[in-house]
């Protein structure tokens, strides 16, 4: 069966040191994460070897990236390639993050490529999908986030997509504290795991956790799990402050 997962993005905020009391702070108020759960913490990338030493023997807890390059290696100043990533003792790397998509001008398939390599070195994949708020006043988002998936992720294997976690983040929700209702959100999971199922069949969608992202806090964070089709969360704001990411977490 699928994991349940609350992915922490801290995005471009957080300096080294202050980076290791959040972990720790993090980690000290967590009681056991069960097996069936999962909990990642995606700092910017000058963390990411510290980090994983930090939660290094704490059960069902990990590190991802926010980012990685398209190509293996080479004169590519200033990106990060996913071996790199992963010789740090990171696991993920989310994906398609629709700052990157803005700010960075990724298309869906730059992000193939993305995809193609992340999972070449062995790193799970968030990979992040989601309409802005035009194309949710048009009625349309449903068939744009499912061409945002089939044009980055159809060409996997089966095997491949076992080792991709789907992030629906409705643009206008994060962090505009405009959160998706539970209908919403549900909504939109159903169908990508519609999606999902007629490409890679019932088994391998049902199995696909699918995490809900944009303004997700404490106090709303039950409410949206509770959705039979919502697998947890990634988290931006509320990642940044150890009680309310642990509030999140005890949600799950
Ligand atoms: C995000 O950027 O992935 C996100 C969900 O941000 P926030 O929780 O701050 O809306």
């Amino acid at each position: 069966m699928r994991r349940k997962i609350v992915a922490g993005n801290w995005k471009m905020n957080i300096e080294h040191a202050e980076g290791k009391e959040l972990i720790n702070d993090i980690l000290s108020g967590l009681s056991n994460v069960e097996e069936s759960k999962q909990v990642i913490i995606c700092p910017p990338f000058i963390h990411l070897q510290q980090a994983a030493e930090l939660v290094h023997g704490t059960s069902h807890v990990s590190i991802g990236a926010q980012n990685c390059y398209t190509e293996a290696s080479g004169a590519y100043t200033g990106e990060v390639s996913a071996a790199m990533i992963k010789s740090t003792g990171a696991g993920s790397v989310i994906l398609g993050h629709s700052e990157r998509r803005e700010y960075f001008n990724e298309s869906n398939e730059m992000l193939a490529q993305k995809v193609n390599i992340a999972l070449e070195n062995g790193l799970q994949v968030i990979f992040c999908c989601g309409e802005a708020k035009e194309i949710r006043e048009a009625g349309t988002q449903n068939s744009f986030v499912e061409g945002q998936i089939k044009d980055s992720l159809f060409h996997l294997s089966a095997e491949q997509m076992a080792n991709v976690v789907v992030a629906y983040e409705p643009i206008w929700a994060i962090g505009t504290g405009l959160t998706a209702s539970s209908d919403q959100a549900q909504d939109m999971h159903a169908h990508i795991r519609s999606v999902l199922a007629a490409k890679y069949g019932q088994e391998l969608a049902n199995n696909t956790s699918i995490l809900y992202g944009g303004s997700c806090k404490p106090t709303n964070a039950a409410e949206l799990f509770a959705c039979p089709d919502v697998d947890g969360g990634l988290i931006g704001g509320a990642s940044l402050k150890a009680a309310d990411f642990q509030g999140i977490i005890a949600a799950m």
